[in-house]
């Protein structure tokens, strides 16, 4: 028998030693990381790819914050590539599909296309999309009497202030405000539109300004996928639906299977694929090998997962993301910790252990932003979240399979790995993680750390016994 002689740590059964620390104030600790190298977070959260946790409404809250939401794969391909679009639609520097009028239509037509699509203004094109000009609810307003015809009351090309798409999209604010106009539509080299800024979409952005964004200014996003054939179809239509990066999500990722498809995603696209899960450095290396952009750590440390019980498997969390973060960091590739955090402590161990990321999976599913409705039980708001290999999953996912042929599922057959569960409503995601981070931010200052990749260097973990366990709660006091 191979037993380790180091015992597997987690979170409780540790501390951080605290660090003489220069930080003044928790707000100047820099909290911003990688997810994968190029993709920069201003937060180093992720949400998990459970159906009781992520869909467009959780990655747009997500993303507005900094972090990053990781669309679940159980569901059909095309509702998911639907979840994508909502995402990429959101929000953006440019409207992609400006709604455009002919110079020779009526100006009933064009007060009728603004009032139904809740417009102010119409980009003016031919027939071949070439820029004529633009009307304003204000020109229709102020039309001189009898003119029955856009042409005539339109601003024409001569004295429309336009974006080219030759020049970099974020001088257009400043072009936006040096004429004191609302609209600017963008041409090619052929003066063909292809695009609308618009001042009321960059003030939406402005509310958000840690948000994760790509160079158009949408909202970034990321996609689970499995390892079966139908998967290469599923980040097919997910990435021809915007998706940024591909997250390659089996419960055992250091398997056979999974390297070969992270291989065959690699070859096959340019986005960055994140693979896992494992829990050992030679885990890590091999998904590297393969092409992974960053590895995901954790087996058997969710909060709804029963993968130890039922298998006996699973190496204590803290420990599996020291042990893969000593690999990753040799190998210039980010961890992601995924699985087991319960409070604003365990994401500072997590990432003192190594981890530049964390994944969470219920302490999201309780926010308004999780897909399912909430339910009264005992008097208290609560939601719902479920293991993907809970039972009920299983169930589901067999309904759903088009090539499930069974007439009836077998419900002796599933070997659940997961439990269905509810959380405590919680509020909005952005609550959430602003105690969260807020945590992490002080926590990083008892080290002194400015940033986490000093955060890194400078920790130091004791363990510790269940007495230090206990004196570590709130102890011999009744709490209101
Ligand atoms: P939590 O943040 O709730 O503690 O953990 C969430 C993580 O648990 C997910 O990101 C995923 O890696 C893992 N997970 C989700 N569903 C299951 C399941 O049914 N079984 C197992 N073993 N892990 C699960």
């Amino acid at each position: 028998m191979n037993v380790r002689s180091q015992p597997g740590l987690t979170f409780d059964d540790v501390l951080l030693v605290p660090q003489r620390s220069h930080i003044r104030s928790r707000a100047n600790v820099d909290i911003s990381t990688l997810l994968v190298p190029g993709i920069k977070l201003a937060i180093p959260v992720i949400s998990s790819n459970m159906d009781t946790v992520t869909e467009s409404e959780m990655a747009i809250a997500m993303a507005h914050a900094g972090g990053l939401g990781i669309i679940h794969r159980f569901l059909p391909i095309e509702e998911q590539a639907e979840e994508v679009r909502k995402v990429k639609r959101s929000e953006s520097f440019v409207v992609e599909n400006p709604i455009t009028i002919q110079p020779d239509d009526d100006i009933a037509e064009a007060k009728e296309i603004m009032s139904r699509s809740d417009i102010g203004g119409l980009v003016v094109t031919d027939k071949d999309g070439h820029l004529l000009g633009v009307v304003t609810s204000r020109d229709l307003l102020l039309a001189p009497e009898g003119s029955l015809q856009v042409g005539e009351v339109m601003t024409p090309r001569s004295e429309v202030v336009v974006a080219s798409t030759q020049e970099p999209i974020k001088d257009a604010r400043k072009t936006l405000h040096k004429h004191r106009i609302e609209k600017l539509p963008l041409v090619d080299e052929q003066d063909i539109v292809q695009g609308l800024i618009t001042a009321q979409d960059i003030v939406k952005l402005q509310k958000h300004p840690q948000a994760t964004k790509d160079d158009k200014g949408q909202l970034i996003v990321g996609v689970a996928v499995g390892v079966r054939s139908e998967d290469h179809h599923r980040a097919q239509a997910c990435i021809e639906a915007g998706a940024d990066v591909l997250v390659v999500d089996v419960a055992h990722g250091h398997a056979d299977h999974t390297i070969e498809m992270v291989k065959s995603l690699k070859k096959r696209h340019a986005i960055p694929v994140i693979a896992g899960n494992v829990a050992t450095a030679a885990g890590v290396r091999d998904l590297v090998e393969a092409g992974a952009d960053a590895v995901k750590v954790g087996v058997g440390a969710g909060s709804i997962c029963i993968t130890r019980v039922v298998t006996g498997f699973g190496v204590p969390q803290l420990t599996a993301i020291a042990d893969c973060a000593e690999e990753a960091q040799k190998l210039g590739v980010p961890i992601i910790a995924d699985g087991g955090i319960r409070k604003s402590g365990d994401i500072s161990k997590a990432i003192a252990a190594g981890a530049s990321t964390v994944m969470l999976g219920s302490l999201l599913a309780g926010t308004d932003e999780s897909p399912g409705a909430t339910v009264i039980r005992d008097g208290q708001q609560q939601k719902v979240v479920r293991g993907m290999a809970s039972l009920s999953a299983n169930v589901d996912r067999k309904t759903m399979d088009p090539d499930n042929e069974e007439e009836e599922i077998d419900y002796g057959e599933v070997v659940p790995e997961g439990v269905e569960a509810v959380v405590p409503y919680r509020g909005s995601a952005a609550d959430i993680l602003h105690q969260l981070l807020g945590g992490l931010r002080s926590g990083m200052s008892y080290a002194g750390a400015d940033n986490i990749p000093s955060f890194w260097e400078k920790a130091e973990f004791i363990q510790i016994t269940p007495a230090g366990k206990q004196e570590s709660g709130v102890h011999d006091v009744d709490v209101l």
